[in-house]
């Protein structure tokens, strides 16, 4: 790689910031100083900047457990951190989250710096399922499930929307916990779903993206790297 790009890439300078710096000698290469932004960097080569090594950062693909209380923007609030203040990190900057939850939405959260996977996770044109499990605030008789379920099917009105929600699948494993499955992102989708067949949901958690779901050896707050398996899934 050239050095240029390097320097782009492991100091987040722009291509002409990252230019001058190396003109003025600010570069080493293995213990040289290289003035030439075309320098090609060896694999493996020591790379200074002001005498401090600096190295680049692949993309990163990761997988969170989302705990309650936590946002998933890029920084934090007075009331809530931000998930990905929640990772010891190099350069946490780089990073969005590819789906967000609500602050106490907990469960599978995508981390990424590639802005191309994250589209395809996101995107209404890949309709990507997502599976949700919700605690009903009132107990559903099976009979008024068998109506929900169909409502779910064929599709439903939500609060000042004028399209009804795609077709989604629902089951209950116990009379107030449900399992949702929708393939659109809208605003609050599950809470105002249910909100729309007249229940509340009083806690959501997102077990599966895709065909990938929740290790469940995280914990919440934590976090693993995606298998170069997993991020093909998207
Ligand atoms: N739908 C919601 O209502 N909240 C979420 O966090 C995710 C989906």
């Amino acid at each position: 790689m050239r050095l240029d790009k390097y320097a782009c890439e492991a100091v987040d300078l722009t291509r002409s910031e990252a230019k001058k710096a190396i003109s003025r000698g600010s570069f080493t290469v293995n213990g040289e100083v290289i003035k030439s932004p075309a320098f090609k960097v060896p694999q493996d080569a020591c790379v200074e900047y002001l005498e401090q090594e600096v190295e680049l950062v692949g993309t990163r693909y990761i997988m969170m457990h989302k705990p309650v209380d936590t946002l998933c923007t890029t920084s934090d609030t007075e009331l809530y951190e931000s998930v990905i203040s929640l990772m010891d990190i190099e350069k946490p900057e780089r990073l969005h989250v590819a789906g967000r939850l609500d602050v106490d939405t907990t469960g599978l959260l995508l981390i990424t710096d590639d802005g191309k996977w994250s589209h395809r996770v996101t995107s209404p044109n890949y309709h990507c399922k997502k599976v949700y499990i919700a605690q009903l605030a009132d107990a559903v008789e099976p009979a008024e499930q068998a109506i929900m379920i169909e409502q779910v099917a064929q599709g439903i009105m939500l609060k000042n929307e004028d399209k009804p929600t795609l077709p989604a699948h629902l089951s209950f494993s116990t009379d107030n916990c449900a399992q949702l499955t929708i393939s659109e992102g809208r605003y609050h989708q599950v809470k105002r779903m249910f909100a729309a067949l007249g229940n509340k949901v009083v806690s959501l958690h997102r077990q599966k993206i895709g065909h990938l779901e929740i290790d469940s050896d995280l914990e919440p707050c934590e976090w693993r790297y995606l298998t170069a398996e997993e991020v093909a899934l998207f």
